[in-house]
């Protein structure tokens, strides 16, 4: 199989992925990470032949090679021939994506925000190229694997899945006392900090929306967000007549993780088979009204041009707040609004831009967030 190249190694994704590429011996060729740390030399112990890479330069020496800084982990995407796993977390990711899809790989995508604040560049990049894209995110993965064999004229809309997070029947009044320590309680899939906050807010859910209007050329009012505690439908395509696909599974990254290894093929997976006897499956309507971040992403999505990097990068600095204690929960989303009523919109031409507007947003999200 093809070799992959693991960045955010030792986040979620990362091991997870390498849980994937151990079982199915995939050749891993390279290990890249934001800090050198306990955990990254532990995966260097299992794959030692993986070059080691962090972002960040290292307070302590390592007894191995290392190659240090972000040159160093767009290189590894731009390796000729290999599968790129690219689960960095934030914004920081983009140009790793942007490497790997330059130097025609395929780009196994969890780094949602890649999609989100530069999605033209990032497909424009692909087809002049000839990289692939394969979500990993597990709603998205669930409708590319819907839609294969489909035309996508013929959808009448997508509708993603989300859990609802922890405080999915809450009020806005229980809201406004909530913590980090219970905001990072998600009932169902078990991620790193941010995510999980971007869960508990819907924001996640809005990201999603943006990465799927870019991924399968749909307009946003063919996007559906429905509500769907446990997790088991990971997202749904309704056809022209009336027909729905559903990809249905345990909640389990691993299988989403997997198949962008080994599409188009399959392979056996480490799960059980599934047991749907006396599986209750519901769905409800997302509280728009308490969750504001999920409209909030939706105008910014149809903005288009900056907005949706500013979104991004907003949010990340309203979550790192509310996660220090520096604000509270509903917050989040009033930093993220105001952040984007301010910044200087343009369209987006270039790569450039979208690092202009990043910065720009994380300076005003920084003073609405010390006000
Ligand atoms: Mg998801």
């Amino acid at each position: 199989m093809t070799p992959i190249v693991v960045l955010g190694a030792t986040g979620s994704i990362g091991r997870q992925t390498l849980d994937v590429a151990a079982r199915l011996e995939i050749p891993v060729v390279a290990l890249a990470a934001r800090h050198l740390s306990d955990d990254l030399f532990d995966l260097a112990a299992r794959f030692p032949d993986a070059d080691l890479i962090v972002a960040e330069v290292p307070a302590r020496d390592a007894d191995r090679s290392l190659q240090v800084g972000p040159e160093a982990i767009i290189a590894a995407a731009a390796r000729p021939a290999v599968t790129v796993v690219n689960g960095i977390v934030g914004a920081a990711g983009l140009r790793a994506s942007l490497a790997a899809l330059e130097a025609s790989n395929r780009l196994a995508l969890a780094n949602k925000e890649s999609m989100v604040a530069a999605g033209p560049l990032m497909l424009a990049a692909a087809d002049r190229h000839g990289g692939m894209l394969v979500p990993v995110d597990s709603e998205h993965s669930a409708l590319f694997q819907c839609l294969i064999g489909e035309d996508t004229s013929q959808v009448r809309r997508v509708i993603l899945t989300a859990s609802g997070g922890p405080f999915r029947e809450a009020s806005r009044e229980q809201l406004a006392s909530v913590t980090p320590q219970q905001a990072l309680k998600h009932p169902t899939w078990n991620m790193g900090a941010r995510i999980t906050i971007d869960s508990a807010t819907l924001f996640n859910k809005g990201l999603e929306v943006i990465e799927a209007h870019h991924l399968f050329g749909l307009s946003y009012d063919a996007i559906d967000v429905i509500v769907h505690p446990q997790s088991v439908v990971h997202s749904l395509v309704e056809f022209c007549d009336g027909s729905l696909k559903a990809h249905l599974g345990e909640p389990d990254m691993r299988v989403p993780i997997q198949y962008a290894l080994t599409y188009p093929e399959r392979a056996p997976g480490a799960l059980e088979p599934f047991d749907l006897v006396g599986r209750a499956l519901t769905f409800e309507a997302p509280n728009r009204a308490t969750f504001r971040a999920l409209e909030v992403a939706y105008a910014a999505g149809r903005r288009g041009g900056t907005a949706p990097a500013v979104l991004n990068a907003a949010d990340e600095v309203a979550v790192a707040a509310f996660l220090g204690g520096e604000i509270a929960f509903l917050a989040i989303a009033d930093v993220i609004e105001e952040t984007l009523d301010r910044h200087s919109w343009s369209e987006v031409t270039a790569l450039e831009q979208v690092i202009a507007a990043d910065q720009e947003a994380r300076e005003i999200a920084e003073e609405v967030v010390s006000r």
